[in-house]
């Protein structure tokens, strides 16, 4: 997969370059490159931004050093041949869509755009060709997204409700949300089956040695060595963890079996529960 970031703080993207998703770029499977908004910018001072029409608090990014860079990432100039062109934006002017089933996808972090979640993950680890536009300020001018919409299969994505003050942090929780999901990128792909989120359900907990540690003891039925049993202790703990935590996911399911159903029913009855 190709990933393609945009910021005017791409030192903060550094962090990528750790841990598996950066042995993941050393190994070839992630192709991920950074570019500095500044670049793109023709002026003394690389002004990325201005005030906004209308009025009102902050400085909004300016259009046309994004269109510079996403034209460049979808046509492959170097800032410096941008820099010895004419800088006219039209529709039409980017240098072809790229080769591959179907546009890029453009992700412009947002606390405005719809949420990202792990369905929306594995969806865009299918994917050939990311794009995160990392804004600042009060956010991007919106012509140049609307412009975008031309060449790329725009998405505006929020990482929760609340705000912060700039698209970065988002774009590397998404990048590794996406990334994990690709194939050897993680070395145990068990490691992502019974996850949180995987299938709609929380975790189980889980434990390690030693079997008793400052009076608290690992759950028996851990240490029976019977994995059906175990099977059974951990999904029913994962039903009643999501009930109580998050009974917005259990509205979601709909593969629940009758087992499931009497855990979640002796659970919110308050008879009975995994967790005693
Ligand atoms: N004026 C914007 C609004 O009210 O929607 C907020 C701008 S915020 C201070 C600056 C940048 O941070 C945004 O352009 C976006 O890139 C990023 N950002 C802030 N909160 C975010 C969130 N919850 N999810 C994704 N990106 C976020």
């Amino acid at each position: 997969m190709k990933i393609d970031v945009v910021s005017i703080f791409p030192e903060y993207l550094a962090g990528l370059q750790l841990s598996l998703i950066g042995k993941a770029v050393d190994q070839g499977l992630l192709d991920l490159s950074v570019h500095d908004l500044r670049d793109f910018t023709f002026d003394r001072h690389n002004t990325v931004d201005d005030s906004p029409y209308g009025g009102g608090a902050g400085m909004v990014m300016k259009a046309e050093p994004w269109a510079l860079a996403l034209e460049h990432i979808l046509g492959g100039k170097s800032p410096e041949t941008v820099r010895g062109e004419e800088h006219t934006v039209s529709g039409n002017s980017a240098e072809g869509e790229p080769a591959g089933n179907g546009k890029p996808i453009l992700i412009v972090p947002s606390p405005a755009g719809p949420v990202f979640n792990q369905r929306i993950a594995e969806e865009l680890s299918n994917a050939d060709h990311l794009v995160f536009a990392c804004g600042r300020y009060e956010g991007i001018d919106q012509r140049v997204i609307d412009w975008s919409a031309q060449h790329f299969d725009l998405r505006p994505m929020s990482i929760g409700d609340y705000v912060l003050n700039g698209g970065e942090v988002a774009s590397m929780v998404m990048i590794e949300a996406v990334s994990r999901l690709i194939p050897g990128v993680i070395g145990n792909p068990e490691s992502l089956t019974e996850e949180s989120h995987e299938d709609g359900l929380l975790e189980y907990p889980i434990y390690t040695k030693p079997a008793s540690w400052r009076d608290r003891d690992v759950p028996e039925i851990l240490l029976s060595g019977n994995h059906g049993a175990i099977a059974r202790w951990r999904r029913d703990w994962r039903l009643e963890r999501t009930a109580e935590i998050r009974p917005d996911l259990l509205a979601e399911l709909h593969d629940l079996d009758k087992h499931d159903r009497s855990v979640l029913d002796r659970f919110e009855s308050g008879d009975e529960s995994v967790k005693e």
